[in-house]
């Protein structure tokens, strides 16, 4: 973040524009954290902005301050709509690519706003005035942290935005626990429990707030786990009648791809999840085994080197036939 980006930023706001935020689709912690809290700070500067979502949010973030002032394109397309439509500046966070805005990509293709990105993901598309990509910070949130302190308001943040941006570090860190979590990270989740940010509570509201059904889709996606010994990969189904037969809820199966890697000697982890006619998949890994680089080639996806995510357009088979036959090769390359 040079002196030059933020201070464009300040411009612009002095312009007194309609302001839109947007997360990508199915918004996790960190999305719907650096959203809402740059979302409190704007306000707080007494600039007209609304956070605009492409479809709804797990339960366990409903909690976050404002949470409910977000306008959900899937509940009210026309509203969503007629908000990005008379944006005149739009903020993208947690996402650097259009397409990933899923059903609000067109009117974001279509918009003649100035855009401001905020994000951690490599490869960052040129669509944005003024880009903020740092690929090695652990979060969107930390990153928004950071702007928020570049724009000289370190002291007006509070136990709003304090909340919003703990919560997003906390969750794409994996409670500090991934190779993203810097110094830096902790330099900054300090400052927000100092800035009024309850770490434990917030902690109980994400992870302490399960679903009997949600353990016991657990317990069956962890029968269904296979570990490939001699490639170091481990990997998840769930079919469509077992997330029925546990009433699967939005955000249920957070995290479960997370066990593969605790296997020991486990680098690579999988889930794949049958969403109607296709398969969504999730890639977990450690050290340097690049799961960005096999979400890009064979799942048309992407995201970050050790978590990234994609898809398959056919059957749940057919998803992990493709995995089993690409690994050996892909993993080669490290072991
Ligand atoms: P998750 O597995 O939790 O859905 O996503 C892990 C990471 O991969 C996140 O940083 C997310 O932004 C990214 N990711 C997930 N799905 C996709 C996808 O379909 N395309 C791209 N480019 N990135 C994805
Ligand atoms: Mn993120």
């Amino acid at each position: 973040m040079t002196i030059q980006d933020i201070q464009t930023v300040k411009d612009l706001l002095a312009e007194q524009p309609v302001i839109s935020i947007i997360p990508h689709k199915n918004p996790d912690g960190d999305a719907v954290g650096s959203c809402l809290g740059l979302y409190h700070y704007l306000k707080q500067l007494g600039c007209n902005a609304t956070v605009v979502a492409p479809n709804d949010f797990p339960n366990f973030l409903k909690w976050m301050p404002a949470a409910t002032d977000i306008l959900i394109y899937d509940n009210e397309p026309e509203k969503a709509t007629a908000q990005i439509e008379a944006s005149t500046l739009i903020f993208t966070l947690d996402f650097n690519s259009l397409k990933r805005a899923d059903t609000l990509t067109p009117l974001l293709e279509a918009s003649v706003a100035t855009f401001v990105m905020i994000d951690h993901h490599e490869a960052p598309e040129e669509y944005a005035k003024v880009t903020f990509s740092q690929p090695e910070a652990s979060s969107t949130c930390e990153m928004v942290y950071v702007f928020i302190e570049a724009m000289g308001g370190a002291l007006q943040i509070g136990a709003e935005i304090a909340t919003c941006l703990y919560t997003g570090i906390m969750t794409d860190t994996g409670n500090f626990k991934y190779q993203s979590t810097h110094s830096n990270t902790y330099r900054v989740a300090a400052a927000l429990i100092d800035r009024g940010a309850n770490n434990s509570e917030i902690n109980g509201k994400v992870y302490d707030t399960n679903s009997f059904d949600r353990l016991q889709l657990l317990s069956a996606s962890l029968q269904n786990m296979v570990f490939l010994k001699e490639y170091h990969a481990a990997y998840i189904t769930l079919t469509a009648e077992e997330l029925q037969r546990f009433n699967f809820r939005k955000g249920d199966t957070e995290g479960f791809v997370n066990y593969g890697l605790t296997i020991e000697g486990s680098k690579l982890a999988a889930i794949f999840i049958q969403e109607g006619n296709f398969v969504k998949i999730s890639l977990r890994s450690k050290g340097n085994v690049d799961v960005n680089m096999l979400a890009r080639e064979h799942f048309k996806g992407g995201g970050h080197i050790n978590a990234a995510g994609g898809r398959y357009d056919g059957t749940i088979e057919q998803a992990v036939a493709l995995f089993r036959e690409v690994i050996p090769a892909f993993l080669s390359q490290y072991i």
